[in-house]
């Protein structure tokens, strides 16, 4: 495989998908090596069947707003692999939405799911869709639009989904309704459910959880714990909330949290109660992060990122490319010592040289976000046993996940001079047990 050749075939053939082409070329350039050791990989031209969906679905979502507009929207479903188990991925509702940004999700959710150990494949859907400023009637209204197209795709032994941006607990829960009523079954084809319909303790929070976990497994690589150590983080929706609440667990300060519209910085730390307020303004009152600063009287700005301020910590928790190669330098010259992120590929090609020409503890998202979909993986099994575990019977699991994870990212990704490249350990790791699944199930 020549990984140039290979990355300008897909540009030439899906143009106008820059993301997805973004996290092709990350994986592929990291795996070449590795894959050329496997020539029988090649004679089945394995990688471009790795590369492109095994299909795409792609329907119109029509809704009718409060005011009786009849409105419409993009509904997409990427199911990209299925080698290790069902497709599996969640659901962003979000203005930005489109196939390329769906496809890029589906691709590093493969890996990523191939990461956990568990049996799931990978896929992505979602919407171009904006829940924000919408009544909940809205919400569900479309969310069952949604599903009326969806449901005859999906399955529990075929695709399940989740959230992500835009989906969590509401949107999840008016989906499953819809999906029940459609096909007249209760099964556990959504994951991410509330606790009283086949929910997983620990779900919400594991995706955050699990990013701290994996960062905990990198500090200890330089004899370094959480404690005291002052983090930067984006976002402050589902995974900014529950990385907050876990840093503060362990004795970190968290001084930023954002939203698209600016970000705050809280020199005396958000701590526990702070963070309840956070999580009352964003989930239940479906505020602005300025009103924070406005509470509590620290610094707002608007239009920008975190990245600036000074920290030995950055965890990206909002969306894609949002942290750059200048933002990336700034860091650097900070002082940071670790970034770990809890969104989906938020730092730029040029920001990830950046940081791992410092030398400095970097970890991919497919690596470190992976606890959400474990505990979704571990949701699944629930549903299927029939079953529901303690909360500490699920953390406990989620744990031992990131420190398998961080393990076989140490095995695949220890370069000669001992620097750790995280995103060359999660890449080959996650794409062996694909390939090695694919290679024998022969050519479909
Ligand atoms: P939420 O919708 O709960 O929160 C998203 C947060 O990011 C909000 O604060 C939102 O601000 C902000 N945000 C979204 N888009 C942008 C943008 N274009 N520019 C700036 N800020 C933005 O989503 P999640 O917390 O679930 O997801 C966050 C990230 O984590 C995503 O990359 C997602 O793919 C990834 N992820 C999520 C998992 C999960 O279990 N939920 C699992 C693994 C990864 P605003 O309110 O203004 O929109």
């Amino acid at each position: 495989m020549n990984a140039t050749n290979v990355l300008e075939d897909l540009k030439r053939r899906f143009p106008n998908e820059p993301e997805y082409h973004q996290a092709v070329e990350e994986v592929l350039s990291t795996i070449e090596e590795e894959y050329n050791k496997h020539p029988e990989f090649d004679k089945v031209n394995l990688i471009e069947r790795l590369c492109i969906p095994d299909r795409v679905y792609q329907f119109r979502v029509t809704w009718v707003d409060d005011q009786g507009n009849v409105r419409t929207n993009m509904g997409y479903r990427v199911q990209h692999n299925n080698a290790i188990g069902p497709y599996k991925g969640g659901i962003r509702f979000h203005a930005s939405v489109n196939l390329g940004i769906l496809k890029f999700l589906a691709f590093e959710q493969t890996f990523k799911n191939s990461l956990t150990t568990l049996p799931m494949g990978g896929g992505k859907g979602g919407s171009d869709f904006s829940p924000r400023g919408k009544s909940n009637a809205e919400v569900m209204r479309f969310c069952q639009a949604f599903m009326l197209e969806l449901w005859r795709h999906i399955g529990p032994e075929t695709d399940v989904p989740a959230g992500d941006i835009g989906v969590g607990g509401r949107e999840v829960g008016y989906m499953f309704g819809m999906y029940k009523k459609l096909t007249r079954e209760f099964t556990g084809t959504l994951t991410g459910k509330g606790l009283e319909f086949g929910g997983s303790l620990i779900r919400p929070e594991a995706t955050g959880y699990g990013n701290i976990y994996f960062l905990q497994e990198m500090l200890k690589t330089r004899g370094q714990d959480l404690k005291g150590k002052v983090c930067l983080i984006s976002g402050s929706g589902n995974v900014a909330q529950y990385t907050a609440e876990k840093v503060i667990e362990l004795g970190g300060k968290v001084v930023t949290m954002s939203d698209s519209d600016g970000y705050i910085y809280d020199p005396d730390g958000i701590d526990r109660e702070k963070l309840d307020y956070i999580m009352e303004l964003k989930n239940l009152y479906r505020g602005r992060i300025r009103e924070y600063a406005e509470k509590y009287g620290c610094k707002y700005v608007p239009g920008a990122k975190p990245w600036g301020e000074k920290a030995d910590i950055a965890l990206p928790s909002a969306t894609q490319n949002e942290l750059n190669g200048d933002h990336a330098r700034q860091l650097v010259a900070n002082g940071v010592i670790a970034v770990s992120e809890g969104a989906n590929m938020p730092s730029t090609p040029e920001a990830i040289r950046v940081f791992q020409e410092a030398k400095i503890l970097y970890a991919p998202g497919k690596a470190a976000n992976a606890g959400g979909v474990s505990v979704s993986g571990l949701e699944m099994t629930q549903n299927a046993i029939k079953l529901g575990w303690t909360k500490e019977e699920v953390d406990e699991r989620l744990k031992s996940i990131m420190r398998n994870i961080h393990e076989a990212c140490v095995k695949y990704g220890t370069e000669p001079d001992g620097y750790i490249n995280y995103v060359k350990g999660a890449n080959v790791a996650g794409f062996m047990k694909v390939a090695k699944a694919m290679m024998a199930q022969g050519i479909v």
